[in-house]
């Protein structure tokens, strides 16, 4: 930890040392250290509150498969608080011009309907490629891999306002990347998604001509909740909630022992079906065909009852 002043309050604050974007926890403003003061810090508006999120998560685990029909009643709070985790949000402009030159196929000596030879040869290619990208960065340390890859909805941000974190008691995660880093990844990924477009039409490229504009930027903090619940039995099972619009970003899932069994018994059954096909192809050469195709069917709706049935973790899908 080092020691560091608001330039807003003079308050002292203690930061760790690769913390790039620091928010006052007195008076709420965001710079740089040795920086200016940032104005374009937003948050997303807090919409639930914890009994409501967990509400919501309920709502939702009761429809994921072998989650018991009263869970409801059998499901408790154990514990939760509010996190602020930073983005970053750049809507990039790209443009593209490019000269190179393309193979194309032309067939020749056409004899009884059949081409005789293909003739590959080179040919000018030119074009212009112009996207417009939003491009969405987590910016903090590393956290579990949905709250890095989440893709924030950035609708309805307003201005950061540290009062409503305060009533929510929420812990606030500093940026690691600076501002300017942050353009820089931003511009290189839209960069990115227009060149692969181009590679795919264009087979070699001589010349291009780029620019790139940021027409929009701004550094966003999402409330997230996490959640501790117990659900009958003493595990306990965690659980993530986007405070603003209630998706869940992932939840582990309480399931019954009488569908584990179920789908341990499913599983096995398609496995010995599997196994069936496997015999028939070696025992009766002249049923080959069907053998495969009991062997692959089998195979893979066992493989899909497996990793459907046994997975660990549950995440709800945009809305
Ligand atoms: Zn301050």
């Amino acid at each position: 930890m080092t020691q560091l002043r608001c330039p807003n309050c003079d308050a002292n604050l203690s930061v760790h040392p690769s913390d790039a974007i620091i928010t006052c926890e007195y008076c709420g403003s965001s710079f740089e250290p040795g920086g200016e003061k940032m104005k374009r810090h937003y948050a997303m508006k807090v919409n639930f509150g914890q009994g409501e999120a967990f509400d919501t998560l309920k709502a939702y685990l009761v429809k994921v498969p072998g989650v018991s029909n009263d869970l409801a009643s059998i499901i408790s709070f154990k514990d939760g608080y509010m996190t602020y985790y930073p983005y970053w949000v750049y809507n990039v402009k790209g443009v593209v011009s490019y000269v190179g030159r393309d193979r194309k196929a032309t067939f020749r000596d056409k004899v009884k309907r059949r081409y005789s030879s293909i003739h590959w040869e080179w040919v000018d290619e030119a074009g212009r490629e112009e996207q417009t990208r939003q491009i969405r960065l987590y910016a903090g340390p590393q956290v579990r891999r949905e709250i890095q890859n989440y893709p924030i909805a950035t609708r309805g941000r307003r201005y950061f306002n540290l009062k409503e974190a305060q009533k929510y008691t929420a812990n606030i995660v500093f940026s690691r990347v600076p501002e300017e880093q942050a353009r820089r990844q931003a511009i290189a990924k839209t960069r990115q998604m227009i060149m692969n477009r181009i590679q795919k039409e264009t087979e070699q490229i001589d010349n291009i001509r780029e620019s790139f504009t940021v027409t929009d930027h701004a550094y966003v903090h999402v409330p997230i909740y996490s959640m501790k619940f117990t659900a009958g039995g003493g595990k306990v099972y965690e659980a993530a909630l986007d405070a603003s619009n209630g998706r869940v970003l992932y939840s582990d899932i309480p399931r019954t022992t009488g569908f584990k069994l179920k789908a341990g018994f499913t599983t096995i059954f398609w496995f010995i079906l599997a196994a069936v096909g496997a015999a028939i192809i070696f025992l009766f050469p002249s049923w080959l065909y069907a053998g495969i195709g009991l062997l692959v069917i089998a195979l893979i709706l066992g493989i899909m009852t497996l990793v459907l049935s046994f997975r660990q973790t549950a995440a709800e899908s945009a809305r």
